[in-house]
């Protein structure tokens, strides 16, 4: 858990009290993930499963069920992000058979997608309890310092290559 406050901490002395999700973002994309874009798609997931994410061979891919709410959407990014931040997720999930985005798009069977076994995939980190735990204390630390809740302006998008 010191971890997850030392992490606090610094991106409060960078960023202020209150920034928004986008400087996050930038926070990730820049400081912690090399400059890989970030992806943010929306999948029908699980109703056990909030969101996922896995480091592509071209990009960063964090995953977000479908229907969530702009709360719920939101504080799901968080806790993707918080799985970046406190390097639980390779850069290359898969080390040299990594996929990119489109191999990985294509891949999945859209039918399988709920199910558990989809997101045990060996490439998706974040089952150990203890990771849980971290990610989603981060979120919850960080959720009060974003400002404009749930809304990301276009440019932001275009930026940063968030969809949805
Ligand atoms: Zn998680």
């Amino acid at each position: 858990m010191d971890e997850v406050r030392e992490r606090y901490t610094n991106i409060i002395s960078a960023y202020g009290r209150y920034f928004p999700l986008a400087a996050l973002i930038t926070y990730v994309v820049y400081d912690i993930r090399q400059k890989k874009p970030l992806n943010i798609m929306y999948f029908p997931l699980s109703m056990k499963v909030q969101g996922f994410c896995i480091g592509l061979a071209d990009c960063d891919l964090i995953g977000i069920r479908i229907g969530l709410n702009e709360n719920q959407k939101q504080i799901t990014i968080l806790h993707e992000l918080s799985h970046f931040i406190l390097q639980h997720v390779k850069l290359y999930s898969d080390n040299y058979g990594t996929m990119t985005l489109c191999k990985f798009l294509s891949s999945i069977n859209l039918n399988d997608i709920n199910t558990e076994a989809f997101l045990r995939h060996d490439a998706i980190v974040g089952y150990s309890n203890a990771r849980e735990l971290e990610a989603e204390s981060l979120a919850t630390l960080l959720s009060p310092c974003i400002i404009n809740v749930g809304t990301i302006p276009n440019i932001i998008r275009d930026l940063y290559r968030i969809r949805g």
